[in-house]
């Protein structure tokens, strides 16, 4: 690969590059609930709540202190029953986080009796522990020479080497991932890992960054920020439709889907038929949503309209409405079900 050719006149300057970072997240660092803590747990849980969900979001709306109350301990995820995992990580999505999050302390209780270990290698055995969630344990919990690159960084380091090339393939990753561990700063692992990861958040932004405010432009070699970091392209969305039916029994109750499979397992949501079986019934709401790179369009049908009174198929329950929203439910069939039954 082509490395630019102010590599090494980056990495000279290093030493400064830390300075100027930690400074300003001294400085201009914000007040997170897992920036005021050592423990590893609860920054696991932070670290794998932030994969895919923004900092707004798990703190706006609740999510991180509600499942650390629901679960305070390794102790009591570890032995976390999954109607109650998947209802504390619902409105977050990709649930097989939270399992897979549950299987790492699992071990973590199992080998260590509740300790996490602090050697890279160590930490890379555990379940559901890659090299970043790794890297941000070392950084963030113990203060230890780590490297950690999410995509804020990548950004960030993108810009100031000036890479032009693809970042998110196997080649650009391992070159990032190199610069990233050579510039870290060894002696305050913490702050400099949360300032880089902020920097990027806050600073170089996707987009049009605010170079004015950058502590570290002085470092920094691109000369056209919003033209990086280069990616792959993206793969194309598909449109689909989702057809389902909004059924009550005699009694009141409604007709409930559990789902199966790896990855909504346990997961609630309304039956769902093939399109030529809802064809003649009319339609009562619709809800769009996206998943990977499906455009979904959920369009749900009055069963009430069925010539023939429905037999629950399998997996498919009655259940009270005042039982419903208890149950852990993916987003979109949350908020169709919940104004069916506010009436809406
Ligand atoms: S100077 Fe601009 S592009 Fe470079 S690191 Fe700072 S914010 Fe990013």
């Amino acid at each position: 690969m082509l490395k630019p050719r102010w590599e090494n006149e980056v990495l000279t300057s290093r030493v400064e590059f830390r300075r100027a970072l930690v400074a300003w997240f001294r400085d201009h660092g914000r007040d997170y609930p897992w920036r005021r803590t050592h423990e590893p747990y609860p920054i696991l849980v932070s670290e794998v709540m932030l994969q895919q969900t923004q900092i707004a979001t798990v703190l706006g709306r609740g999510f991180y202190t509600r499942f650390l109350e629901r679960f305070p301990s390794i102790e009591h995820l570890a032995t976390a029953e999954e109607e109650p995992l998947l209802k504390a990580w619902e409105g977050l999505g990709y649930y097989r986080r939270v399992r897979m999050l549950r299987e790492t302390a699992r071990a973590v209780v199992a080998a260590q009796g509740g300790g996490f270990p602090q050697d890279l290698p160590a930490l890379l055995k555990l379940p559901g522990i890659g090299r970043y969630t790794a890297g941000a344990l070392r950084a963030f919990a113990w203060d230890l020479p780590a490297v950690v690159v999410d995509g804020n960084v990548l950004r960030v380091l993108a810009r100031l080497f000036d890479f032009t090339a693809t970042v998110d393939d196997t080649a650009g990753l391992k070159q990032l991932w190199a610069w990233a561990g050579e510039l870290a700063d060894p002696e305050n692992s913490r702050l400099y890992h949360a300032g880089l990861m902020e920097l990027g958040q806050r600073i170089c932004r996707p987009g049009l960054p605010d170079c004015l405010s950058c502590p570290v432009a002085g470092f920094c070699k691109t000369q056209l920020p919003s033209a990086l970091p280069v990616k792959k392209p993206k793969a194309t969305t598909t449109a689909v439709d989702e057809h389902a039916l909004w059924l009550k029994d005699s009694q009141g109750r409604i007709l409930l889907h559990r789902e199966g499979g790896k990855r909504r397992e346990g997961l609630w949501k309304l039956p769902t038929r093939d399109a030529g079986d809802v064809a003649k019934l009319p339609l009562l709401e619709t809800e769009d949503y996206s998943i990977t790179r499906y455009r979904v369009c959920l369009r749900v049908y009055d069963g009430a309209s069925l010539a023939q009174p429905l037999p629950a198929a399998l997996d498919e329950y009655w259940i009270a409405p005042d039982d419903v929203m208890a149950l852990a439910m993916p987003a979109p069939f949350r908020r169709v079900i919940g104004r069916f039954l506010e009436g809406k």
